[in-house]
């Protein structure tokens, strides 16, 4: 499997879900697609070379599943951005707005080199708040968030002029209109 479009056919497109309105991207069916997974973790880790990341940051829970994957393939360190509470030891945090309320993602302390150049990854960019979250946590732990790396992109939700806004390219293997 050598063409990007047949991951397409392995994204399931769920309507009404989490609720009225929002058409979900489930990237289940891919996931159980050895050949697919591994094409698309092989397909971000050259992205983030290309980019000359040093490290991967992913954000739970989907982008763990592709973050990690692709910083194996690329041999590169794995950081997880997690939600509040689930980390032990020291951490630092960023907020982030939701479509009702906020939420929070945490990062070890000192889990990032100074000055490295970072690639953040998750499944799909919409609004591109919790991709501005995510960079916002890895300038803070003092690394450089060079790309955002997805595997859907939602167009004309913002996300990817939110997150180019504050400096940090955008990549993505499948776009969507909606
Ligand atoms: P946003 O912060 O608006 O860019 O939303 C991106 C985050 O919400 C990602 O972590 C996605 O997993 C999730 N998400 C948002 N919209 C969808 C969707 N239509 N289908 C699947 N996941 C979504």
């Amino acid at each position: 499997m050598d063409n990007v479009d047949a991951l397409r056919d392995l994204i399931r497109e769920i309507p009404d879900f989490p609720k009225p309105g929002i058409i979900f991207r489930d990237i289940v069916p891919l996931l159980g697609d050895g050949e697919a997974l591994h094409q698309t973790a092989t397909r971000i880790a050259d992205l983030a070379l290309t980019h000359k990341a040093e490290a991967i940051v992913g954000i739970e829970a989907r982008g763990f599943l592709f973050g990690c994957a692709a910083a194996a393939v690329a041999k590169l360190p794995f950081v997880p951005l997690r939600k509040p509470g689930k980390l032990p030891g020291e951490t630092i945090s960023a907020e982030y707005a939701l479509e009702y309320g906020a939420d929070r993602l945490e990062a070890p302390k000192d889990s990032i080199q100074p000055l490295a150049k970072v690639a953040l990854v998750d499944d799909l960019i919409a609004t591109g708040g919790t991709a501005a979250a995510g960079a916002k946590l890895i300038r803070d732990l003092g690394g450089v968030p060079e790309v955002g790396i997805f595997v859907i992109e939602l167009l004309g939700l913002g996300g990817r002029e939110a997150l180019e806004a504050t400096g940090v390219k955008v990549d993505a293997l499948l776009t969507y209109d909606e």
